[in-house]
């Protein structure tokens, strides 16, 4: 069901130079080298569907999972279908998972003002707040993956890692300001790459993060079907990554 349509971020030149902007300035090096890979496993906005299969298949292997909550999609219907509520926040807050922060509104952060973000950053946090949740969310990641100077100098003050889509592993000198992450979506051979940066990590460690939106029978484009997440999962298992949700990762990777 189409009750949302799906923003667009531009794809054309303005857009090709802000996200090299947004790459080059405030970066924030990361130190850190894992002798094992560490991956961690994210989902985004997010819809039911993933709480449902994808809190469970992580759970059954003993995994924990980090989940980007913009709370304005809370209760609604979405073009990944029905979204979380309250009840999942408290029930994956519950068995250990990590929230964290991802806008109320899902705004393109690429075009907002440092007083825009913040504000509704801080509308997040409350509407989180109001649905039950009352710890602290130090993880933040960028709707649609869409950074700019501006927005990572204020994110970075208030949040401990900044997650963008953009893909790869993350390892010494990457930006904790706009970590690299790899989605797992785009059909079989957008599965088949995935499972080709899990054995890129395990041949040479560094810190690997998913993120996943809507797991169900027909996917959306930024989705996969439950087979191919637990195919995902079981290649995680198989490499001996080490498995850990966002925070617990970069706080194990930096103390090091
Ligand atoms: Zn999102």
């Amino acid at each position: 069901m189409m009750t949302e349509n799906a923003y667009i971020p531009s794809s054309g030149l303005s857009g090709k130079l802000k996200r090299f902007r947004a790459r080059l300035f405030e970066r924030d090096p990361i130190h850190i080298a894992p002798d094992r890979l560490v991956v961690s496993i994210t989902f985004d906005d997010f819809p039911k569907s993933a709480v449902e299969c994808g809190a469970a298949e992580l759970e059954k292997r003993g995994w924990r999972g980090t989940w980007y909550a913009a709370a304005g999609f809370a209760g609604t219907d979405t073009h990944h279908g029905p979204m979380f509520d309250g009840s999942d926040i408290r029930r994956l807050a519950d068995s250990g998972h990590e929230i964290a922060c991802h806008t109320l509104n899902h705004i393109d952060l690429g075009q907002t003002s440092a007083s825009e973000t913040l504000a509704d950053v801080k509308a997040n946090r409350d509407a989180l707040t109001a649905l039950g949740y009352h710890s602290g969310l130090p993880a933040f990641a960028y709707p649609f993956g869409e950074a700019s100077p501006a927005s990572k100098r204020v994110l970075a003050r208030n949040f401990e890692t900044l997650r963008g889509v953009r893909p790869g592993i993350n390892r010494a000198g990457d930006d904790r300001n706009l970590l690299k992450a790899v989605g797992i979506d785009g059909g079989e051979s957008g599965l088949a790459t995935a499972k080709a940066y899990v054995d890129e990590g395990a041949s040479r460690p560094g810190w690997l993060i998913f993120y996943a939106h809507d797991i169900q029978e027909n996917p959306t484009e930024w989705g996969c079907t439950a087979d191919q997440f637990r195919d995902l999962l079981d290649h995680v298992s198989k490499s001996g990554a080490n498995v850990l949700p966002v925070t617990e990762a970069y706080r194990t990777l930096t103390s090091s």
